[in-house]
């Protein structure tokens, strides 16, 4: 049987990958959308969240596809009314707040999934295997990309909680944190904020083993999304997001992008097996780089 899903925050993830996502899955139907302004052609539309959980008690899971800052409160409305609740990357604007909503997840016997989109990249899971039993040497990810075209006018992104080129970089970060086979911790980092906003447009960051990193948001034409990983023998490079999986002895994939049914797939079986999912690892390293991090400033950001 199908299971009802409410997606919340009609946006430009839930246009681009969720709707698509859900239709697609024998596993899922749209019940209800929840957003001030957008809706989904042939789904009831609601404007609130509250009114939606009082009126539709068969839905049993709200998938949140709103910006970081706002989306406590909808996860903390959703999961007090006994439903499961999915949360978009990052999953929260702090790391308290996701702990508050693991804890409250477990409380109440619900089903919270902290999604990483990019970990269920074609090629992540065969890097893991493939550096399981490897020692790493160095590691560098390059991760740059045009925020007007991947954020156009969205305001909030520059905005305190909004995480500026952290908001992709940590896509960089949750792939990383999965096919290391040891966990880095950051030391170092310099972050170069646009004069008139409050969160980085770039960031250099540094980390144990011998991992570093390069996010940009200011590069035009070809975008580069890049994890090369040099171990003891051999060299692993990820590109295209993790679309593309290359290494010196010769395995080469390269595989379509499955990223959000995959997500709707592994939240099927977490509800159905009433287990959560939460890891924090990429945001770990988000906050360390905001708390270490060098600042220095460059000219202004206008979209
Ligand atoms: P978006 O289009 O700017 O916002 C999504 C929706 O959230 C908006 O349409 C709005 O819906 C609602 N919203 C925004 N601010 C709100 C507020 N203060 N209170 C209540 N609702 C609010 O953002 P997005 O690009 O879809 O990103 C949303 C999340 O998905 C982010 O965490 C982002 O990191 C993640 N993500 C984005 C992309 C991408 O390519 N853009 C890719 C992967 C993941 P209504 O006004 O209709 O209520």
């Amino acid at each position: 049987m199908e299971r009802k899903v409410a997606l919340v925050g009609i946006g430009k993830i839930a246009r681009d990958q969720h709707v698509p996502a859900i239709a697609a899955s024998p596993e899922w139907e749209l019940a209800a959308t929840v957003s001030r302004a957008g809706s989904v052609d042939g789904v009831p539309a609601y404007t609130d969240l509250t009114t939606m959980l009082a009126d539709r008690p068969e839905i049993g899971v709200v998938s949140l596809c709103l910006p970081p800052v706002p989306r406590f409160a909808y996860a903390e409305a959703a999961l007090l009314a006994g439903r499961h609740v999915m949360l978009e990357k990052p999953p929260g604007a702090t790391l308290a707040e996701v702990h508050a909503l693991t804890a409250m997840a477990a409380e109440a016997g619900l089903t919270l999934f902290a999604t990483w989109h990019s970990r269920m990249a074609h090629g992540v899971a065969e890097a893991r295997s493939w550096l399981a039993d490897r020692i790493v040497r160095r590691a560098h990810i390059t991760w740059r990309e045009d925020v007007r075209k991947w954020h156009p006018g969205q305001d909030w992104v520059f905005e305190p909680g909004g995480m500026g080129v952290f908001d992709p970089g940590i896509n960089a970060l949750s792939i990383l944190t999965a096919i290391l086979p040891k966990p880095v911790h950051l030391t170092g980092a310099t972050l170069t904020f646009p004069e008139n906003r409050q969160t980085p447009i770039a960031a250099r960051l540094v980390f144990t083993g011998g991992v570093s990193a390069d996010f940009d948001w200011r590069q035009e034409g070809p975008q580069t999304w890049d994890i090369e990983v040099e171990t003891d023998g051999d060299t692993l490079t990820l590109r295209r997001g993790g679309a593309v999986l290359e290494t010196s002895d010769g395995v080469y994939s390269e595989g379509p992008d499955h990223e959000y049914p995959n997500l709707y797939a592994r939240m099927a079986d977490l509800v159905a097996s009433g287990q959560s999912e939460a890891d924090l690892a990429p945001m770990v390293h988000v906050a360390d780089a905001l708390t270490l991090g060098r600042r220095d400033f460059t000219e202004a950001f206008h979209f």
